[in-house]
């Protein structure tokens, strides 16, 4: 089941994420239609606050990434086919010297700034089946998890930008918080919810 994406605005999207348990209600299913909302609107990446729910739970899927011609074979070796979903996630280290990279978010439609962050990062996690797995990630890869990471902490993209390059944006973000934008998926508004 495709769900609708919490816009930018939406106080879910600035909360910090609760750890879940195994007999978390229906999360097999949520998972599922995390994955299938992701795909549906053409993401990388998708966090639960996205879909209005403020638990620490990620999915990824990089292929989208992997035909991107500019990359290395290697590289784009590693993004194919990398479909990974995070509960519980904590970044244990991040390393390396920062690099920037052009992001875009799900939740804020057609805004994509170039954002710095460190290229390794080291981070634990239990996946679907609550085993517990310690990883080391760089490259694109590091880059859509540490995105989605910050989701799960009440970060957006947005937040790590230049003052400038925020006041610059300031009317677009306000924008796609009214409502006030066209995008070819199911969004959520926060200020359209409150009309009844
Ligand atoms: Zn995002």
């Amino acid at each position: 089941m495709i769900l609708p994406i919490i816009a930018y605005g939406d106080p879910v999207l600035r909360k910090e994420g609760e750890d879940i348990s195994a007999d978390y209600p229906n999360l097999k299913a949520l998972i599922a239609n995390m994955y299938e909302t992701m795909y549906d609107a053409f993401g990388v990446g998708l966090a639960a606050p996205q879909v209005g729910l403020a638990i620490r739970l990620f999915v990824v899927d990089t292929t989208p990434f992997s035909e991107d011609e500019d990359l290395t074979k290697e590289e784009q070796a590693q993004l194919q086919g990398f479909k990974r979903t995070f509960i519980n996630a904590k970044i244990i280290e991040e390393t390396g010297d920062e690099w920037a990279f052009n992001e875009g978010c799900l939740s804020i439609p057609d805004v994509r700034e170039d954002v710095f962050r460190k290229p390794k990062i080291k981070i634990e996690y239990q996946d679907e089946d609550f085993n517990t797995h310690v990883e080391e990630f760089d490259g694109l890869v590091a880059r859509v998890i540490q995105h989605e990471y910050d989701h799960i902490d009440g970060i957006l993209f947005t937040d790590k930008l230049s003052t400038l390059k925020k006041r610059l944006i300031k009317g677009r973000l306000s924008n796609i918080s009214k409502g006030n934008i066209s995008v070819d998926y199911k969004m959520r508004f926060p200020a359209l919810k409150k009309k009844r």
